[in-house]
């Protein structure tokens, strides 16, 4: 593995605060269509759309480009999260249109999940083999670790080289609202260059500065963000999809494609913590005034989009979550694995449950629940448990990590042997 310096491999991309929007009443078909007249539709619109936010065929011509969708999960539960195969199918083809050299799919999906299969099952394979365009599956290319000096929490990021090697990347994230970030937009995508080794580190308060040490080095040209159907609720993994909203947003500066973004989802820019801590150090601009936005106007299109809560309290009849100095890693990931396991009809098949995370959420014996199955979520809450009564780790089930990852707990709740030690 070679070693880099971040001021060797930043890519000083020229930005301005143009955003395009582009909204179609109907597009034909569905997000894994890939019939003819909805490839038609939606390319024509994302043609207009990028052509109004930048000079998108001098970005591209003769470069080496690689594309970054959202790949996270397909088909999770029927909801489609990932990038719709229509907007990767439209920007490769834009990208070949408008003269690059080389073109390259590249994504690592969600912790564990193996690209190669994730873009065979998806059928990105496909839609590369047709287009004559490259795939990058990240988590089988060589890599470079490079330290950022100016980094907040992410001193030492290990990407793939393919990353460092291309001359442009074109950012392509699903829009969706998101239980830890309160939306996942453009600068949230980034999360997918970096591989499972690094993926749970500062998965907690400290993520949005982590999103923002990536984005000090790694600068993509274009973001075209996907809010055809894009997931509203218990995002990422849980919302509901909100069909046909049809829309585009397109621009050189990830922060104010994602500002722009928010607006239409009924969102303040600045209630996202990516997004103000990017503009707070000029990695780019998240003020609605200073954009000047094309196409169609936000607020003809707005919805509010319903949000993502992440404490568990109250949220499940058979469920007390304790959460008494739990951040917001293993909030969140408590949400989630409920969620999942509620969705599946799986939580209310259970009697109580008691789940404890963060290091206040044990304070007596006397406090925890009887006659529940009993639950310590996260190291936080191990820790306390250990430091009121060494006894009860002996007769409860945990989940250490910090945090552990989505879906542990559903994970371990379906295993008819689950973790008892701190070791596991
Ligand atoms: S173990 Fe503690 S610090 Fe780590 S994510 Fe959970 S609550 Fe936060």
């Amino acid at each position: 593995m070679d070693k880099l310096d971040g001021k060797r491999v930043r890519k000083d991309i020229v930005r301005s605060n143009i955003v395009a929007v582009g909204h179609s009443k109907k597009i034909t078909g569905t997000p894994t269509d890939l019939n003819n007249k909805s490839l038609v539709e939606v390319h024509e619109l994302i043609t207009k759309t990028i052509d109004r936010s930048c000079n998108f065929k001098s970005l591209v011509h003769n470069k080496v480009v690689l594309i970054k969708p959202n790949l996270v999960r397909p088909g999770l539960n029927g909801l489609q999260i990932t990038t719709d195969l229509r907007v990767i199918h439209s920007v490769a083809q834009k990208t070949i249109e408008d003269g690059a050299k080389r073109v390259i799919i590249g994504e690592k999906p969600g912790y564990k999940m193996p690209a190669r299969k994730v873009f065979e099952e998806m059928g990105i394979n496909q839609i590369a083999k047709k287009l004559g365009v490259e795939t990058s599956y990240f988590d089988e290319e060589p890599t470079k670790e490079i330290e950022i000096a100016e980094a907040k929490v992410f001193k030492k990021i290990i990407i793939p080289k393919k990353v460092l090697d291309c001359d442009i990347l074109i950012n392509v994230p699903k829009v969706k609202t998101h239980i830890q970030t309160i939306a996942s937009l453009g600068i949230k995508n980034l999360l997918g260059l970096i591989l499972d080794d690094q993926r749970q580190m500062h998965h907690h308060n400290d993520l949005n500065y982590k999103l923002v040490d990536i984005l000090r080095i790694i600068k993509p040209a274009v973001t075209v963000a996907d809010a055809l159907w894009p997931v509203q609720g218990q995002g990422p993994l849980n919302g509901e999809n909100i069909k046909q909203f049809n829309t585009i947003i397109a621009g050189t500066d990830v922060v104010a494609v994602d500002a722009v973004t928010c607006s239409i989802m009924g969102i303040d820019p600045f209630e996202i913590d990516n997004i103000r801590i990017a503009d707070m150090e000029g990695l780019g601009c998240g003020n609605l005034m200073k954009i000047k936005v094309k196409g169609t106007k936000p607020t003809k299109i707005r919805k509010y989009f319903k949000r993502a809560c992440m404490s568990s309290m109250g949220a499940f009849p058979n469920v007390l979550s304790m959460e008494g100095g739990a951040c917001q890693g293993c909030l969140s990931s408590v949400r989630h694995s409920l969620d999942k396991l509620q969705v599946e009809n799986l939580l209310q098949k259970k009697e109580a449950i008691a789940i404890y995370s963060g290091m206040q959420s044990i304070k007596e014996d006397k406090n925890i629940a009887p006659n529940s199955e009993i639950w310590l979520f996260g190291d936080c809450a191990c820790l306390g448990a250990k430091q009121k009564n060494g006894d009860l780790l002996k007769k409860v089930h945990i989940v250490p990590g910090c945090p552990p990852h989505v879906f542990d707990l559903y994970k371990a709740m379906n295993k008819t042997e689950v973790p008892t030690s701190m070791e596991h």
